[in-house]
């Protein structure tokens, strides 16, 4: 038998011809991004990751045979290092490829993954998550959203909230309820839904920032064939922390399958400077410690990241540890937005939103509680911690095992 071996590119030659091709392709970014608002951004943004596969780019951490490069998380690092600066596809990063993406990567079908999986790289796709409810979204294995078996097909009924930027997606990984004579954790599965399924309506929220990213969806008797299982029937819980280890570490700044900017949890130290000198406060001793301050979470950050990335990756930390980097980055957001604000004083009240100056800082404090909820809140990721990571006592529940259709619920 001979042996075969295969080449991987060196992370320093990589780099370089990414760094070649990158200027040779791609447009300085121009615009401060704060998150996909319109169709005219998603349309422009699929485009740039057409251009990404096209140049061999796409999808640096995803097997080949989906689409992707196959390469390492060090060649991922390396490329987002040098495309900052550039026009990247942003809004295709979290959830369509960190979460969606890479949940489908792990349980999805041969099936699934041919036919989800290149579409994406080649911005065809985006992906959201149907996961929060009306009723709670920290408690979803208690969702109540129900699909029900007819023959060949899954009917599905009830109402998903906080999606965000379903308005824009193809397909979305949808949590439902499929027995209810069982547990909570044990009667859920995890389904494809394609947005355009008839009896499915998406209604956009504006919120307080005069963001519409969020959505809510209405599924009446939204009709779906049997493949569009993700996982096992019952799995749903299985899966569902797939995803949630996913979305912990995109929301954390640890995905390997994010490429450019990381999501902003954490700031720019830069920001706070720019804003100390247009206020004229950059001599002031208390500005220059919140600074400090800033600066020191963003770095301890940035070493936490390559740490339980790279300790997940070699298996010496179980993927829950991701939850480590999104509570870190909560905080260290947190620590950024209340400095920012400091500094800014009213004025952060009285300017204008656009860009990155002072009145973006009034519209960060505003949105500023989303860090410590999005991707699972700041304190189930505390109890994450305790119970998979320290080993502590798992928190007491009334419902753990008790058949989910004799939990009193509506109270
Ligand atoms: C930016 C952002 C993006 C989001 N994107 C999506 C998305 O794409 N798809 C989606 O499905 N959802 C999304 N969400 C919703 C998000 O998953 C929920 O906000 C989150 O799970 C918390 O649920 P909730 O808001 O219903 O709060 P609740 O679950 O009602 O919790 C309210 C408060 O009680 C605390 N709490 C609840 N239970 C416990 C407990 N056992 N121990 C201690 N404290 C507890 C929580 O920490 C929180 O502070 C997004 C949210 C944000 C902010």
């Amino acid at each position: 038998m001979t042996a075969q071996y295969t080449t991987i590119e060196s992370v320093d030659s990589f780099r370089d011809r990414a760094r070649r091709w990158l200027k040779e392709n791609l447009a300085p970014a121009t615009e401060y991004f704060v998150g996909a608002f319109d169709e005219e951004v998603w349309a422009r943004h699929r485009e740039l990751q057409g251009v990404l596969f096209e140049g061999g780019f796409a999808g640096i951490c995803f097997p080949k045979e989906y689409g992707g490069q196959g390469l390492s998380v060090a060649h991922q690092r390396a490329f987002t290092e040098e495309s900052l600066g550039y026009e990247m596809p942003l809004a295709l990063n979290v959830p369509t490829l960190a979460i969606c993406a890479a949940t489908l990567l792990d349980l999805g079908t041969e099936e699934q993954k041919r036919a989800r999986l290149p579409a994406v790289l080649r911005g065809e796709e985006v992906m959201v998550q149907f996961l929060s409810e009306p009723r709670g979204g920290s408690d979803l294995a208690g969702l109540i959203t129900r699909a029900e078996r007819d023959g060949d097909e899954w009917v599905l009924n009830g109402t998903k909230i906080w999606s965000s930027g379903a308005y824009a997606a193809d397909y979305g990984l949808c949590l439902a309820r499929t027995n209810w004579d069982v547990p909570k954790h044990q009667g859920l599965t995890l389904f494809l839904v394609p947005t355009a399924a008839p009896g499915l309506t998406i209604r956009r929220i504006r919120q307080v920032t005069g963001s519409v990213e969020f959505c809510e969806e209405f599924f009446d008797d939204v009709r779906l064939p049997a493949d569009a299982v993700v996982g096992e029937v019952g799995g749903g819980w299985a899966a569902a922390t797939t995803l949630l280890h996913h979305e912990r570490a995109a929301v954390g700044g640890s995905s390997p399958y994010i490429s450019g900017d990381q999501p902003r949890l954490g700031g720019e130290t830069d920001t706070l400077i720019d804003l100390a000198r247009d206020t004229g406060r950059l001599d002031d001793p208390r500005v220059r410690e919140d600074i400090g301050a800033a600066h020191t979470m963003r770095t301890v950050r940035e070493q936490l990241i390559e740490h339980v990335s790279d300790a997940i990756a070699a298996d010496r930390m179980p993927p829950a540890a991701g939850s480590l980097v999104r509570l870190f980055g909560a905080e260290t957001n947190w620590l950024q937005i209340d400095s920012a604000l400091h500094i800014a004083g009213t004025a952060a009240a009285t300017g204008t939103p656009e860009g990155p100056g002072i009145g973006q800082v009034g519209i960060d404090y505003l949105f500023r509680n989303a860090g410590s909820l999005g991707g699972g809140s700041t304190e189930m990721a505390r109890n994450l911690i305790s119970e998979r990571i320290l080993g502590m006592p798992r928190e007491s529940a009334a419902d753990r095992d008790v058949p989910f259709n004799q939990v009193p619920r509506g109270r």
